[in-house]
């Protein structure tokens, strides 16, 4: 990211400087260290940045006469939303001395049209205020994810956010029907369309789900939203691995009528360590099991349907040997302590040192296969090497993180053999042609592996729409390529 000091560049950067804070005023102009700091640090600490202002423009067309001044004087900018970014993707580089384009006051809910079922929303709208205006109109928008009290639709929008939902209502490419994007240029495309069918030439919209913050800053989007569920059923069933995990999958879709919400798998090693190191956190059976299967389903009645069916399925699939024992949660509050036991394994870990962590998918059918083909060669890798393994079962999406062995590693000499797990991991997951990276994207950390992943075809065509529509290279520069 070095950049020239030709002298004219410079002065041209410094009047379009002047020019942005004359545009955005006051409130929309931070370039204090102590201002800026929100928006220069990683949350977790892992990368601090540098700039030489944090601009939060007031409105759409304020975002774009922003871009506009940036693309005439070469002035890079990085689109932020609420910096909840897990690969550095929000953080410009030490070196950056352009502007990060914070969305924080693009905060309106624009429209709620409770017959389209959509949501009409500024980029710069929390999750949980987009959640909550469902909610009170009898809605449900179904993205929900740990970090939804602080990021902005804007940005799971820009990251394809995907979490716990995904199985029944998609990831944030099926939630958006319709975006209003600020591009490189200065240009504001209004392709706020609230459709469920339009056939009519390319879908611009996707060019820019998932982009990043590449290609342009989104400032607004029309979302889908779905009928309120009135009734949900929690429960956890210990089974004896993954296969079994699946088949019980196919049950409960096919007696709930695809009812299941949430399906998140969890091995011994990663609820040991949620039992160890997070209070309150309980074991609900009285044995160990191999496998843990957390099982949520919604549904539109309050009969009780929903729970006999998840009786109904738990009962064979225990006289077939795919479930050995299951608990159903009898209040809101039990169900949250079920939850919580997967929701608690990411920080658990912690206490258990280091940790290489990879975020993947493969085909639903192969998650089975995934999980013992690479245990079985991250084992032989090393020895006393603690696979943690969870997540979205029913998406093929697996957190697959391995922990430094209990004895005999620091976590500094573990972290250096990232690049040899990762090749192992990868190499897996690649041949069963998975992703290396299914939720949280590739930002600053995956950009090796997305090179050396991606085929030469594809990487050609996403640096062709790249050149397209940012030809001066001014949006999130040194991200995803
Ligand atoms: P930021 O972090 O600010 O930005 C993310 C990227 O989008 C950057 O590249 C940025 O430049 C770009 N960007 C932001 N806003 C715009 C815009 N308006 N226009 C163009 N580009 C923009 N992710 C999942 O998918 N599933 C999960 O379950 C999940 N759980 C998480 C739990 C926690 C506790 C945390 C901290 C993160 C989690 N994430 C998860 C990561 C996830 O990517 C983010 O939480 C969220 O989607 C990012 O939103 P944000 O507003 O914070 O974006
Ligand atoms: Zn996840």
């Amino acid at each position: 990211m070095t950049e020239l000091p030709d002298p004219a560049a410079m002065k041209q950067r410094a009047a379009a400087l002047a020019k942005i804070r004359d545009l955005v005023g006051a409130r929309g102009w931070i370039d204090s260290a102590e201002g800026m700091a929100p928006h220069l640090e990683e949350q977790r600490g892992n990368f601090t940045g540098a700039a030489a202002a944090v601009v939060k423009p007031g409105s759409p067309e304020e975002v774009a006469a922003v871009l506009r001044l940036c693309h005439e004087a070469g002035l890079p900018v990085v689109p932020q939303g609420g910096n909840t970014s897990l690969v550095g993707a929000s953080i410009p580089y030490e070196d950056f001395t352009g502007v990060v384009l914070s969305t924080g006051r693009l905060n309106r809910v624009r429209e709620l049209d409770p017959i389209n079922n959509t949501v009409t929303a500024d980029a710069g709208c929390i999750l949980q205020t987009i959640q909550q205006a469902a909610s009170d109109a009898d809605r449900l928008f179904p993205l929900s994810l740990g970090a939804e009290g602080t990021c902005q639709i804007g940005g799971n929008i820009s990251t394809n956010a995907g979490g716990v939902g995904v199985l029944r209502y998609g990831n944030m490419r099926e939630l958006v029907l319709g975006l209003e994007v600020a591009l490189p240029d200065g240009r504001l495309w209004d392709g706020l369309r609230g459709l469920r069918k339009d056939n009519t030439g390319y879908d611009l919209k996707q060019w820019f789900i998932g982009a990043e913050g590449t290609l342009g800053v989104i400032t607004g989007a029309v979302l889908k939203l779905f009928p309120k569920p009135r009734e949900t059923v929690t429960a956890l069933a210990a089974i004896p691995g993954p296969d079994a995990s699946l088949r019980l999958l196919s049950a409960l879709q096919r007696e709930t009528g695809g009812g299941v919400s949430g399906y998140e798998i969890m091995t011994r090693v990663a609820l040991q360590m949620a039992l160890d190191h997070i209070a309150g956190n309980r074991d609900p059976f009285d044995r160990i099991h191999p496998c843990y299967q957390l099982i949520e389903l919604t549904g539109p009645r309050t009969d009780g349907s929903l729970r006999a069916g998840l009786e109904a399925v738990l009962a064979s699939a225990m006289a077939e040997g795919d479930v050995r024992d299951a608990v159903i949660a009898e209040s809101t509050a039990q169900g949250r302590a079920l939850w919580r036991l997967r929701e608690s394994i990411s920080e658990a870990q912690k206490f258990e040192g280091a940790s290489i962590k990879h975020d993947v998918a493969v085909p639903v059918s192969r998650v089975a296969d995934f999980m013992r083909t690479a245990t079985a060669a991250c084992e032989a890798e090393l020895d006393g090497i603690r696979v943690v393994a969870f997540g979205h079962v029913g998406d093929g999406n697996i957190h697959y993180n391995v922990n430094q062995p209990a004895e005999g590693w620091t976590g500094d000499r573990f972290m250096a053999e990232q690049p040899r797990f990762n090749r192992i991991v990868h190499d897996i997951v690649t041949e069963m042609r998975g992703s290396i990276s299914a939720e949280h994207g590739i930002g600053r950390i995956k950009k090796a592996e997305l090179a050396h992943y991606r085929a030469p075809l594809e990487l050609e065509l996403m640096r062709a729409l790249k050149a397209q529509l940012d030809p001066g290279g001014i949006m999130n520069p040194g991200k995803i390529f």
